[in-house]
């Protein structure tokens, strides 16, 4: 009998990372259904228990989330809190209901203390330290509602026995972001302001000083480790995804990728009236890399140009 996972926020950009590892690579006894905000509005508690009725998943990746770059957390800092309160508590709350046997539920190393503001919280973070002190401000919307996730989860687990756990990626970037030009991440924002740049021969303009420091994940490397940790990790706190501290690189770098993905050999000019938000969350990936010490992480400057070369072909349809 085949097991059904669905991974909500299937239409996104883990989602579809997702989606393209289990076609290339089933994993025998279990099929998966992606779904997304057309299949049911999961903000809202009668949809989203009518989606689990209709599914009647074995097991729930639960992806969905508001999500957006630090321009979009300081703006819509309200419904990042709470569209994405509503969709965890919905989404837990139909797990238990359901009978479903397994839950992993997404947070972010966004979510973690600003070590700056908790001087008793060291660099690298590691997962023991998520509730010890606030977030960084820019994002604490989003951060809080994430945090709650983790909160809940273990609430759950101990008053329930549900099995569900939290996974905490860093910076994602890949085929199917979003770039909206506002909103959008990081890596998105700049592929599409250089394929702009080279298209109308004006210059590729960086927010900010280019100084922050982030650790970037390719959406399929994450998708195989999302799909490892749904078959082995069963604790109850949360796991770091990323790639370990010594791979942390500044945005400066990060647009030099995206310049040399192009093909862009003007200088890079960074607008200093944009804010750089937090200067870095660097955190450890030790626990990840004791339990799947042969992962392999995708080279940075390979994974832009694979993303580079996406957007070139789907431009036209790329999500806003
Ligand atoms: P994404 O591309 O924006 O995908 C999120 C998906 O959720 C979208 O398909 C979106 O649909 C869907 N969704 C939004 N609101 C919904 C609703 N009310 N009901 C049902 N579906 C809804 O985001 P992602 O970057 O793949 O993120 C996946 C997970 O990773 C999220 O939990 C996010 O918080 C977490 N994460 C992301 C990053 C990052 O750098 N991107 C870093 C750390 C953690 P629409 O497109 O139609 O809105
Ligand atoms: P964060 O990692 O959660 O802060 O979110 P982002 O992916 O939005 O990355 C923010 C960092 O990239 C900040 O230091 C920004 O100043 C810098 N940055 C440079 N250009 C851009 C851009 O066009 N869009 C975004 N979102 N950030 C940019």
């Amino acid at each position: 009998m085949m097991k059904t996972i669905m991974v909500t926020g299937g239409r996104g950009m883990l989602g579809s990372g997702m989606h393209e590892v289990v076609r290339q690579e089933p994993r025998a006894g279990h099929e998966f259904v992606f779904v997304d905000i057309e299949d049911g509005d999961l903000t809202d508690k009668a949809a989203t228990r009518t989606l689990f009725g209709r599914v009647r998943p074995e097991g729930v990746i639960h992806l969905a989330a508001d999500v957006g770059g630090l321009y979009k957390n300081v703006a819509q800092g309200v419904e990042m809190l709470e569209n994405n309160l509503l969709m965890n508590m919905h989404v837990m709350q139909s797990s238990r209901e359901f009978g479903v046997e397994k839950l992993v539920t997404c947070l972010s190393t966004c979510v973690f203390p600003e070590q700056t503001l908790c001087p008793h919280v060291s660099l690298p973070i590691e997962e023991t330290v998520v509730h010890m002190g606030p977030p960084h401000p820019s994002n604490e919307g989003y951060a809080h509602a994430k945090r709650l996730v983790d909160v809940q989860s273990r609430a759950y687990r101990k008053q329930y026995g549900c099995n569900f756990i939290t996974l905490a990626p860093t910076n994602i970037f890949g085929p199917h972001d979003n770039y909206s030009p506002e909103h959008s991440h990081v890596i998105p924002s700049l592929i599409r302001k250089c394929d702009a740049a080279m298209r109308d021969g004006t210059d590729f303009v960086v927010w900010g000083s280019g100084k922050p420091l982030r650790q970037f994940i390719y959406s399929p490397d994450l998708a195989r480790l999302f799909l490892w940790a749904y078959f082995n990790y069963d604790e109850a706190e949360p796991l770091i995804l990323a790639p370990g501290p010594d791979q942390e690189v500044s945005i400066a770098t990060i647009a030099q990728h995206v310049a040399d993905a192009f093909g862009y050999t003007k200088p890079i000019r960074f607008d200093t009236s944009y804010s750089d938000g937090q200067f870095k969350r660097t955190v450890t990936n030790a626990k990840l890399m004791s339990r799947n010490p042969s992962f392999h992480f995708t080279p940075l400057p390979e994974a832009i140009k694979a993303s580079v070369e996406w957007f070139q072909a789907n431009r036209e349809t790329a999500r806003l």
